[in-house]
Order: structure tokens, then sequence, then C-alpha cells
């Protein structure tokens, strides 16, 4: 964002505003890291603001500071509809395009308020007054941080919103191990380390808090896991009966791709998991260094995301699916095989 930009943003924070801040569908740490860190930021600067959800998130993420005052946007349509409609300010967060917020994009979309966007994801759309897109970063809730400092109210920073910022770091580097994780991203932890969260209760809420249904699901994903060491990649599924039958619940498979993707050798995995009431197969893609997901998933699946981290849907059935991802793995043989 350019000094004009948060001068003008600045000036407009100046005095309480009704805002509405909006996370992406199927919010996940990041997304609920820093949509309830920049709430905390504006209501202790006596804004009016609230954290409307397109839809419910994972259990893990029931503990953060505020995450109680969300609203969902699903079950509260009417609130939620209101309040952006009144909203002076529309901050949207960790999502590049309105169609990622699924059914609340055409309220979105008919707003008024100013929208201001904070995200790292690759291509954002140009729907926004205020644009602070930067795919370099590894997190939004890094960003917020950054945003706050732009704003000069670094030393405001509350336990609060160190907390919410912590989480949305630790959950988008998976524990400070993907390449996009800097020196400055240590420095913004050690900095909130100093003002007093608590990193190990942070990693206890999100990482043990397993249920045995979902380990169970864990070991049934593994061994369906499919390896072509030829083409240097490894995926898994899951059906719909595999997901009822280990009492699935949302967020119970996040992560799980990553395991094809520390097998030896290999540079893309991906997961495919039935969810039989959205009628749909949702995928998720990883890679290891030139293989761009990102691109891949926009062009076949309907998708996107990030270089090394994309997600993206097909309508088929399963079995289709999955035939269209080996018949395309053949079509990027030369790529894969670098
Ligand atoms: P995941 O596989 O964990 O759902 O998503 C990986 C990354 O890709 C995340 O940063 C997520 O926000 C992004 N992503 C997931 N699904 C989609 C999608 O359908 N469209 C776009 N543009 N990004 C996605
Ligand atoms: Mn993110």
């Amino acid at each position: 964002m350019t000094t004009t930009e948060i001068a003008e943003l600045k000036e407009l924070l100046s005095t309480p505003k009704n805002v509405v801040i909006v996370p992406h569908k199927n919010p996940d740490g990041d997304a609920m890291g820093s949509t309830l860190a920049l709430w905390h930021y504006l209501i202790q600067n006596k804004h009016k603001a609230v954290v409307i959800a397109p839809n419910d998130y994972p259990l893990f993420l029931k503990w953060l500071p505020g995450e109680s005052e969300v609203l969902n946007f699903e079950t509260h349509n009417t609130q939620a509809i209101s309040l952006i409609s009144e909203a002076d300010l529309i901050f949207t967060l960790d999502f590049n395009a309105l169609h990622r917020t699924d059914t609340m994009e055409p309220i979105l979309n008919q707003a008024n308020g100013i929208k201001v966007m904070i995200d790292h994801h690759q291509q954002p759309d140009n729907y926004a007054t205020y644009m602070y897109s930067d795919v370099n970063m590894c997190s939004t809730s890094e960003m917020v941080y950054h945003f706050i400092e732009q704003l000069g109210d670094l030393e405001t920073i509350t336990p609060e919103i160190g907390t919410a910022i912590y989480t949305g770091i630790m959950t988008d580097t998976a524990s400070f191990r993907f390449p996009l994780t800097t020196s400055t991203t240590h420095r913004v932890v050690a900095h909130l380390m100093d003002i007093g969260i608590n990193h190990f209760q942070i990693h206890n809420q999100v990482y043990d808090n397993n249920s045995y249904e979902k380990l169970q699901l864990l070991g049934c994903a593994l061994s369906n896991l499919k390896l072509n060491t030829n083409l240097k990649t490894a995926y898994i599924s899951l059906s719909s009966t595999e997901l009822d039958k280990h009492d699935f619940k949302k967020g119970d498979t996040e992560g799980i791709v990553n395991y094809g993707l520390s097998i030896k050798g290999v540079k893309l995995a991906a997961i495919f998991i039935e969810h039989k009431i959205d009628g749909i197969i949702k995928i998720s893609f990883r890679s290891k260094g030139e293989f761009d997901v990102n691109q891949f998933a926009r062009t076949h699946f309907n998708g996107g995301g990030h270089k090394n981290a994309a997600g993206g849907r097909s309508e088929s059935s399963l079995k289709n699916t999955i035939s269209k991802f080996e018949a395309l793995l053949i079509k990027y043989k030369t790529e894969l095989r670098s």
C-alpha cells in the first residue's frame, strides 16, 4: 500500500466507523487469525466492527480470542446482510476474489462500503478501493501486523491481537517451515512473544485437539495414498462413505495432503475429498519447487491459490475427477520430471 493510501485509511479510521471484516469460505487458521486480529485492533480504536464468516470454521479454531463474536453468514443471514449494507468500510481478508465468499458475493458486490483487501494470494481481482496484496507474504496474519505497523500503532498490539496473528502465521507456514517464512516473519513473532503471547498453548489448541475419529480418518487417507514415482506425484482420495464412517467434522482433513509431499522425491501432491452435501469434489494441491499448482488448479479445476499450495473443485464423480487428474499428469510429465 502506498503512503498516500495509508494516510487516507488512517484519516478514515480517525473517527468511529461501522466496519465489516470478511474471511473466505471454509475459513482456515490464517483467515480467522487475520480477521480476529484486525477486529480486536478496530474495536480497541472505538469502531463498531464485526467479523462475518461465510460459513462455519473448524473446532480447532474455536478458542481464538473474540471468536464467539463472529457472525456466521449462513446461520445469521438477515443480520449479516443488514450489517454489510450499513458498513462504511468492508475489509476482505485472506482471499483474492469475491467468489471465494460464495453466497456472500452478490451482497458484497452491492454494498456501498469502501472495500479494503488484505491478502497474499496470486492474481488478485480488482474489486477493492484499497488493495494491500503481497504474494510474497507467508500469511495474511503477518500482513495485518504490517498494516497496524504502517498505521503507526505497533505499540497498541495486545496479547489478543498477537495470539490471533501468531495462529495465522503458524498455520499458514506449517509452523514456520514453508519457503515464504522470512526473517521478518520471525521478527514479528519475536515481538509477539515479547508482548506475552503463549506460543506453546496456541500450538496445543490447534494441533493437539484431535479426536480418535480424526486419526482413524487419517489412517484411512494414508492407506488410500497412491504414488507415481515416475511422475513424482502422490495423491489421496477420501470418499463420502469413508468420511461418514469416521464421523468427519469440518477441519478433520486439513493438512493430510502434506503427507504425500513428504515422500522422498515427490514434487506434486493432491487430495480429493468427496463432499456429498455440496455435490462436489474438493481438491487440494501442494508442490515443491517450480511446479505451479495455482496455475494448474486455475486451468483445470476451477480454483487457485499460491504457487506451491492451491485448491480447486470438480463437479464430476470422484472416479472421473481422479481419471482427469491422472491424464493431466501425463500431459505435464516434462515439468513433473524435471
Ligand atoms: P487448501 O488446499 O488448504 O484448501 O487451500 C490452499 C490454498 O489455496 C489456500 O491459500 C486457499 O486459500 C487457496 N484456495 C483453496 N481453494 C481455492 C479456490 O477454489 N480458489 C482460489 N482462488 N484459491 C483457493
Ligand atoms: Mn492465508
